[in-house]
């Protein structure tokens, strides 16, 4: 009889921000995704996620059976708390241990999570994992392109897969990678080494997309490097600049089916991430500078304008009101803002009812320094519960629930406001409620650069705009504490090869 090799699938997923006034409990865990055994296979089969990605491909292998484990996922935010880490750990460690001989388990993690007194809590897991499994048990992971990661955290296995798209649309795809390998290692099939280096340098990702730019040089020469028999894999991170943790900064990992192969190849590919360093930086226009802008191309398709500082997927509490302000102050005819999160607004839309003027006082509640709420007079024009499936390439088919929308119209402003934050990075965001974005001239989005995977053939153009926010692209507005002293862009280090 063929032998059965037995892999654990599990997902633990937060984005930390170390500046976000919101702490993360373990309710947005559990409100967000977290999913025990079989459940997973329901959330995630035929989703494109990382988790989708190893569902497919262990379904594949005849010789494996899947061993689904503990999923938790939460919205970036502010730090996790010590108290949800520890729940989500136990949970996940309890599982290990019921399942039993494992022959080997496939992790998504994100790789920017902080937890309350821990700076690298993805590297504490690993280690647990490792601990509670038989020795020589293999572990792969996918992460995010925004992790910060540590020599130790990436010393647990060489079998690492970063994505290598932002907007993130190949989550799947490297889910499927770190299961291919995976399963070809159980079967004594596999021989890796790997190469990890840390750069003293945290590029802000406004100016990161895979599209054009300097990380589609990076994105591009890894391709080439991948091309080479003796290169398996290779990860460049852009890190997340929000993370005041001694770890921050942007990496390369490489996968090498020979030592020195893997080790040039990193070092090559370190060098040339450094010398091309000053091209993630870009100057952005004011909100009012950037709708005064909008309005003078007199574009044939809807024209973007991005509030990236409260990009909720980059921490944003979603409800700065800077942008929001201009956009009903000019009160151009076919103009959207959206998403704000304010479920105080849809609860007295919801008292109101549909085709009712309310008065509101919107956004500016959760980080009322970064803009007060804005006082308006209203119609509800539409109410939904919240709940839509993503239609466009990121996570497609993933079930979202925002806790509650409202459609309301200021003026000449359609505005969207949601129960919780979330960046409006899927175009069923709006049309789940009866707006079509398509049909608007102005689109004021709580969004950064992930909802172009699904806007780009929508709209004409996309203007940054710098709006106050915790995610603002001027890491000078940070009061940083605990990442290395040399750091660029606050500081011009120096960095040469080992
Ligand atoms: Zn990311």
């Amino acid at each position: 009889m063929m032998k059965t090799y037995r892999i654990g699938i599990a997902f633990f997923y937060h984005e930390s921000h170390s500046f976000s006034p919101l702490k993360t409990e373990i309710s947005d865990f559990k409100n967000e995704g977290y999913f025990k055994g079989k459940q997973i296979v329901k959330a995630y089969k035929g989703t494109k996620t990382e988790v989708g990605g190893f569902l497919d491909q262990l379904s594949k292998e005849k010789d494996i059976e899947i061993v689904p484990l503990l999923c938790a996922a939460a919205t970036p935010s502010g730090i996790v708390s010590k108290e949800a880490y520890m729940m989500i750990e136990e949970d996940m460690l309890t599982s290990i241990q019921q399942a039993s001989n494992l022959d080997g388990i496939l992790l998504a993690l994100h790789g920017a999570m902080i937890v309350e007194d821990m700076f690298d809590p993805e590297e504490v897991l690993m280690g647990k994992i490792k601990s509670q499994l038989s020795p020589g048990t293999p572990i792969a992971t996918t992460l995010d392109m925004h992790a910060n990661l540590s020599e130790k955290m990436m010393g647990y296995t060489p079998y690492h897969f970063g994505f290598k798209t932002y907007p993130h649309t190949d989550m799947y795809l490297q889910g499927i990678n770190a299961a291919r390998i995976l399963a070809e290692h159980v079967r004594g099939d596999a021989s890796y080494y790997s190469a990890f280096r840390k750069l003293p340098m945290m590029p802000p990702s406004i100016n990161m997309r895979t599209e054009e730019g300097p990380m589609k040089e990076m994105i591009d020469l890894a391709f080439k490097m991948e091309s080479k028999e003796e290169i398996a894999n290779v990860s460049v991170f852009g890190g997340f600049p929000y993370s005041d943790i001694p770890m921050a900064g942007a990496s390369v990992h490489v996968i090498g089916r020979n030592k020195k192969a893997a080790e040039d190849t990193a070092d090559f590919l370190a060098k040339q991430y450094w010398d091309i360093r000053e091209e993630f930086i870009v100057k952005l226009p004011s909100a009012k500078e950037g709708l005064q802008l909008a309005l003078s191309l007199n574009a044939d398709k809807p024209v973007v304008l991005a509030d990236i500082s409260d990009n909720p997927l980059s921490c944003g509490s979603g409800d700065t009101t800077l942008l929001l302000r201009e956009m009903i102050e000019a009160n151009v005819p076919d103009s959207l803002f959206g998403a704000l999160t304010d479920p105080q607004s849809i609860k007295a839309c919801t008292n109101a009812g549909v085709n009712q003027m309310v008065q509101l006082n919107l956004g500016g509640k959760t980080s009322p320094e970064f803009g007060l709420p804005v006082p308006v007079i209203a119609k509800v024009i539409a109410l939904s519960d919240g709940v839509f499936c993503n239609t466009g390439p990121m996570n497609k088919h993933l079930r979202v629930d925002v806790k509650g929308a409202a459609h309301i119209q200021v003026g000449e402003v359609d505005i969207l406001l949601i129960g919780r934050p979330m960046s409006a990075n899927d175009p069923q965001l709006f049309r789940h409620i009866g707006i079509e974005p398509k049909n608007k001239k102005i689109l004021g989005l709580k969004a950064k650069n992930h909802f172009r995977a699904a806007f780009d053939p929508l709209v004409s153009k996309v203007i940054y705009v710098d709006a106050p926010g915790v995610s603002s692209n001027n890491l000078l507005n940070f009061n940083y504490q605990n990442i290395p002293e040399n750091m660029w862009p606050l500081k011009s280090p120096t960095y040469s090869l080992h």
